[in-house]
């Protein structure tokens, strides 16, 4: 995956019909290349909405944004890691890898698959993988793409404790080597303080981004105490930008 684009946002309104409130307004951002930023936020406020659009799955919205200057439809697609991993059930994992998108050739794919430790499951098919390794194959075919953009929705979800650290972990690695530009939505501000080195918090209806918080200290050499610490910056912001009105 190479070193990531820059993003410039610049959304005015998004509804998904006419008629309905809008989900997400006045989202205007700069994202500078090779960050990680976190997008916080309570289910249902816009995060996927939001993840959608840059990805250029979702093109009805007033608004503009732009990677490294071409629209989303323009860019090289992303490398994308959903909720569940979609690995298609009847190709073998290589070959879900190889079929990620134009250009992803063999050994793209295998390196793709040595970087997640799946090298001995290049054969298998998706049902014959833990949980835990089909994440990882969802991970590869994300790092198979090179278009240094990596979205991460809710990469963890449902995992076990152990699993979340290892994926972490992993994530981590990739993000120090390659320095892709990294989009992680998350509901765990945990996720966030391990992760990224900015956190958006999304609240409000239509939503917006009311609080935009910058952790300093490099994601690969963040420690117990630096996580902790970034933590309760990102749970005092949540706590106080999403309190009702008295
Ligand atoms: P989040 O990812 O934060 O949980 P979503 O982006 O999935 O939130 O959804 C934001 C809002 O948009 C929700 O109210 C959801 O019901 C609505 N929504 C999402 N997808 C669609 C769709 N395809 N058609 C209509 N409404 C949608």
């Amino acid at each position: 995956m190479a070193r990531g684009p820059s993003l410039n946002l610049s959304i005015a309104e998004k509804r998904y019909a006419t008629n309905a409130a809008p989900v997400l307004a006045g989202i205007d951002l700069t994202i500078a290349p090779g960050s990680v930023t976190a997008i916080l936020g309570p289910s249902g406020i816009g995060k996927s909405t939001l993840l959608r659009m840059i990805a250029g799955l979702d093109t009805q919205f007033s608004g503009s944004i732009q990677i490294d200057g071409q629209s989303p439809i323009d860019a090289p697609p992303p490398g994308f890691v959903f909720q569940d991993p979609r690995l298609l059930p009847w190709l073998t994992v290589l070959d879900n890898i190889r079929t990620a998108g134009q250009g992803v050739d063999t050994a793209t794919a295998l390196s793709a698959l040595e970087r997640t430790g799946l090298t001995s499951a290049a054969k298998l098919y998706p049902r014959q993988l833990s949980g835990g390794m089909q994440r990882r194959a969802s991970l590869a075919r994300a790092l198979a793409m090179s278009s240094g953009l990596l979205i991460l929705d809710e990469p963890f979800v449902s995992l076990d404790r152990a699993l979340v650290g290892e994926m972490q972990d992993l994530v981590a690695e990739i993000i120090a080597a390659d320095q892709p530009t990294t989009l992680l939505v998350t509901h765990m501000p945990e996720d966030a303080a391990r992760l990224a080195d900015r956190v958006l918090i999304l609240a409000g209806q239509p939503a917006k981004v009311v609080a935009d918080i910058h952790l300093p200290s490099p994601v690969i050499f963040r420690d117990r105490k630096d996580i902790t610490s970034h933590l309760r910056t990102i749970e005092g912001a949540i706590g106080f930008r999403t309190r009702p009105e008295i």
